[in-house]
């Protein structure tokens, strides 16, 4: 079984309106410079399974926004490891040709790219700072170095966005031959400036109706291009799946260092404390045993959350339980036509697809 290393980077040089992940625009440099070290303690802390991690992945947060020299210093930290799949995040604004050479001398082998999406207008209205134009040449210069399994993260449903606007972002995604596409769709979440705006009745969301239309587009655009539905949000050419994410999907372990991270090692899920202050006194806010319950329930929502779905015999033996004794709702999904069970593979149909979250309540 594969095991991960993720390494979270909280820092952002602008907010975006949309975010509620664990981030924030840093004082200053000396900031950065201490997170670093609670991170070179904690990433220590975890040396015993360096020699079992096959992949690693930077996120954030925007880590690509730190210095040559700062990411210079996570790298090193962790250079003992040989990871087959190793990805860093970065934004197009912040990307330079330093860095990208930086990237390369590391041994990092695949970038995630924050795009959104390729439209100008939206981008401003999202409170992103990048270009169409960086983000070519960021693309580009990944290229150039060496760094070609690039996945792009798009957004959809932004409001504002035509059905067209969305077209055209994939035909680029096309255009420009991305491996791996990751596509979510705008959720208003908590505590974000959109949030805000909603809460004094000046945002509104996209209607449902377009935004299933929206969804279907993306995955029958993408598929007839010659993309693979791998997972809910995930597209991938030539089986480019992001090795890191499908540890998670397949509830294998991995280490999370840095602020909000989780891990999932040794039996344990770990939770580390969100705020940065805190985080460098002690990371770890709690560990949790992970029960058979937990496990089971993980495996349900994580697996159907892949196109290829469970194969039932498979879990049940793993588990020794038997599925639709525990679950006997799922065969009122299955009649609402939600998900199949074709010869003991249970999967989510298109239209559980977009109603995924119905599915799931069944297993919580
Ligand atoms: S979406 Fe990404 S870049 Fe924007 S604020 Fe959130 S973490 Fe930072």
């Amino acid at each position: 079984m594969m095991k991960g290393l993720y390494i979270h980077i909280p820092f952002c040089e602008s907010i975006c309106h949309y975010c509620d992940f664990v981030k924030r625009k840093p004082k200053d440099d000396q900031m950065i410079d201490e997170y670093l070290d609670a991170l070179s303690n904690e990433i220590a802390s975890y040396r015993s399974h360096f020699s079992t991690i096959e992949t690693i992945y930077i996120g954030g947060g925007t880590p690509s926004m730190l210095s040559v020299s700062q990411l210079e210093r996570i790298f090193m930290m962790i250079k003992e490891i040989e990871p087959i799949e190793y990805t860093i995040e970065v934004n197009p604004e912040s990307y330079d040709q330093k860095k990208g050479e930086l990237f390369a001398q590391y041994g990092i082998n695949r970038v995630s790219l924050g795009v959104q999406t390729f439209n100008e207008a939206l981008l401003t209205s999202l409170n992103r700072k990048h270009t169409k134009s960086q983000i070519i040449s960021a693309i580009d210069h990944l290229r150039t170095v060496g760094i070609d399994n690039i996945s792009v993260d798009l957004i959809y449903a932004i409001p504002g966005q035509s059905m067209d606007m969305l077209e055209e972002d994939l035909d680029m995604i096309q255009a420009l031959n991305i491996p791996h596409v990751s596509c979510y769709s705008l959720i208003l979440e908590e505590k974000t400036y959109f949030y805000h705006l909603f809460m004094k009745g000046l945002f509104k969301t996209m209607d449902e109706d377009t935004e299933a239309l929206m969804y279907e587009t993306v995955m029958e655009r993408l598929k007839s291009f010659g993309y693979e539905h791998y997972e809910i949000s995930n597209y991938a050419k030539d089986q480019k799946y992001s090795k890191h994410n499908l540890i998670y999907w397949t509830l294998g372990e991995y280490i999370g260092v840095g602020a909000g991270a989780h891990g999932l090692i040794d039996g344990y899920r770990t939770y580390n404390q969100r705020l940065i202050s805190t985080y460098i006194q002690t990371p770890l806010e709690r560990k949790e045993i992970q029960t058979q319950e937990q496990n089971i329930q993980d495996e349900l929502i994580f697996g159907l959350r892949k196109m290829s779905g469970i194969n039932i015999k498979e879990l049940e033996t793993k588990y020794q339980f038997d599925l639709y004794a525990r679950y006997p709702k799922l065969d009122e999904v299955k009649e609402l036509g939600l998900i199949t069970d074709l010869e003991g593979q249970l999967k989510l149909t298109q239209k559980g697809i977009f109603l995924g979250n119905q599915v799931f309540s069944i297993f919580v």
